[in-house]
C-alpha cells in the first residue's frame, strides 16, 4: 500500500472516530462528580445491611440463625444469649437475642438471602455502599456497625423515588 493511501485511510479513521466523540458533546452529561455530588441509588439497591429495632428501640433479631444458615458465603457469625430481664428492659424483643452479630464483607456477595430468610424483618439491606477499607480485617462489621440506631450513613448518596426513571439515563448512553 502506498503512503498516500495510508494517509487517506488513517485520516478517514480519525474523522470517523472524532465524529462519534463530537456527537456526544451536546448530549446531557450523566457523570456524577462523586463525592461532591450525591450518587442516586435505586430503591432496590443492596448495600450494607441494617439490623432493625422496634418502636421501643429493642433489637428485632432473636438469634434464630436462619440468616446464617441461608447465607451461601458463610459470612454471618452470631452468638446467641438470654436476657432474663422484664420485656421492656431487654436488649431485644425476645428473651433470646444476638449478643454478637458479625458480617464479613470480605465474603458477602450481597445476594439478599439473609434478608429473605429472616422471620422477624430484623435485617435488611441499607444503601450504604462506601465499604472500601485499607485493611481486610476492617471488612468485618459488628453489631454496632450494623444496627440502624448506630450505623453511620454516608451523605454521598440519595435514594431515587419509586417513580423516578433512573435506568433510562443509563440505557440512552
Ligand atoms: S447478602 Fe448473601 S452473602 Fe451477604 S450476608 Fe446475606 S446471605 Fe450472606
Ligand atoms: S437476623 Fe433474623 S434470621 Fe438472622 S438470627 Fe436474627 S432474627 Fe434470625
Amino acid at each position: 500500500m502506498s503512503i498516500i493511501s495510508d494517509i487517506v485511510e488513517s485520516t478517514k479513521a480519525i474523522i470517523k472516530g472524532m465524529s462519534v466523540t463530537f456527537s456526544y458533546i451536546p448530549k446531557e452529561k450523566w457523570t456524577v462528580q462523586y463525592p461532591e455530588e450525591p450518587v442516586t441509588m435505586q430503591p432496590r439497591y443492596r448495600g450494607q445491611h441494617l439490623l432493625h429495632v422496634d418502636e421501643l428501640g429493642r433489637e428485632k433479631c432473636v438469634a434464630c440463625f436462619l440468616c446464617a444458615a441461608a447465607c451461601p458465603s458463610d459470612c454471618i457469625y452470631i452468638i446467641a444469649a438470654d436476657d432474663p430481664r422484664a420485656p421492656e428492659e431487654r436488649t431485644g424483643v425476645d428473651e433470646r437475642f444476638a449478643q454478637v452479630y458479625n458480617i464479613d464483607y470480605g465474603r458477602c456477595i450481597f445476594c439478599g438471602y439473609c434478608v429473605e430468610a429472616c422471620p422477624k424483618d430484623a435485617i435488611t439491606h441499607g444503601y450504604n455502599f462506601e465499604l472500601s477499607v485499607y485493611n481486610r480485617a476492617d471488612l468485618l462489621k459488628t453489631k454496632d456497625d450494623l444496627l440502624i440506631t448506630k450505623q453511620k450513613q454516608s451523605p454521598n448518596y440519595r435514594v431515587a423515588f419509586a417513580d423516578e426513571d433512573v435506568d433510562s439515563e443509563y440505557k440512552e448512553v
